[in-house]
């Protein structure tokens, strides 16, 4: 293996550092930021993740709010919900759990939400000004590529980019913040032919697909950088075990060709929910009227 590891575990613990030093800095002017996660229906995995938000929430000293809804939520009673917690000065950042229950029409619940209380990015409002290169909210996963991807390079300026999946969560605006960083952008998807000769021509390959292992190392350029965004799971190999871990890049062949790669897991995961309380600060910075912190935002 020749690759370098970024250590995408020990980058978000450093940002949840940053992030705890400014927040006790607010404490001394009586400002807490706050976060509130809204959590529709009992989905095993969203429980997980609201879960560890929460944990992680109150141990860099923010305010957590958790609500918990059941599954059958009108959403009249859901958007009265949203509703209160945007007119709520201590909530700084609202995140509602994605998915919601297939009753529930999330563009309309999503962009209820205060744009400015966003902390996903995901409101129309914010996906306009990061397209258009305003300030904007940036949703945490792309977020916290960037931030892998300035560490790793310092300038990402005239680097070729090719990003892989064109989600809204993730390829799009991740491709955004590529761009804005002046990389020569291409976003492939499930239509892109000859996939392996375009994503050879990266300097950068964002994987953000949802295949096991679907980008292998004769797919890239030698000494390109590879920033795995994928979770999936395989089959266990026995029944009662719990499958295997693995990102959209076969970290084996990959690792051999990369000049440096994220590994599954311990890459950009843990970075995911640490751009989340960056964002929270962020809210709080901006609606206070005070300066953004430095080097945690796009
Ligand atoms: P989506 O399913 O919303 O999007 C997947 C994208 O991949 C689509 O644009 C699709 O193209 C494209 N795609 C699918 N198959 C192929 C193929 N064979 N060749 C090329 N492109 C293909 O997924 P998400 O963006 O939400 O998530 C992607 C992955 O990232 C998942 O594994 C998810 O679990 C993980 N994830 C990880 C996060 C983290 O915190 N680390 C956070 C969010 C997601 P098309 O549009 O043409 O269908």
């Amino acid at each position: 293996m020749s690759a370098e590891i970024i250590d995408g575990k020990a980058f978000a613990a450093e940002v949840r550092g940053k992030v705890a030093e400014h927040v006790a800095k607010l404490a001394e002017k009586g400002i807490k930021p706050g976060l509130a996660v809204v959590l529709v229906g009992e989905d095993p995995a969203s429980q997980v993740y609201v879960r560890s938000k929460g944990k992680q929430t109150v141990e860099v000293g923010m305010e957590s709010f958790e609500h918990k809804l059941p599954a059958d939520t009108s959403e009249a009673d859901l958007l009265a919900l949203v509703d209160k917690l945007n007119k709520d000065p201590a909530v700084n950042g609202i995140l509602v759990q994605l998915p919601l229950p297939g009753h529930l029409n999330e563009d309309l619940v999503i962009n209820s939400i205060d744009p400015a209380k966003d902390v996903d990015g995901f409101h129309i409002s914010n996906v306009g000004l990061l397209a258009t290169g305003q300030k904007a909210m940036v949703p945490c996963t792309p977020l916290g590529c960037l931030m892998l991807l300035r560490d790793h390079f310092g300038s990402l300026s005239g680097k070729s980019a090719v990003v892989v999946g064109r989600s809204n969560i993730v390829g799009k605006p991740m491709a955004q913040l590529l761009l804005r960083d002046s990389c020569t952008v291409t976003i492939a998807h499930s239509r892109t032919k000859d996939i392996e000769d375009v994503v050879k021509q990266a300097d950068i390959v964002v994987a953000a697909v949802g295949r096991p292992e679907m980008v292998t190392g004769d797919w890239l350029k030698k000494g390109a950088v590879v920033i795995d965004v994928g979770i999936n799971r395989l089959p266990p190999a026995e029944e009662g075990a719990k499958g295997k871990l693995v990102g959209d890049v076969d970290f084996a062949s990959a690792s051999e060709v990369a000049g440096a790669i994220t590994p599954v897991p311990g890459g950009v995961g843990p970075m995911t929910i640490a751009c989340l309380l960056a964002n929270t600060l962020t809210a709080t910075c901006r609606a206070n009227g005070l300066d953004e912190p430095e080097g945690l935002t796009a």
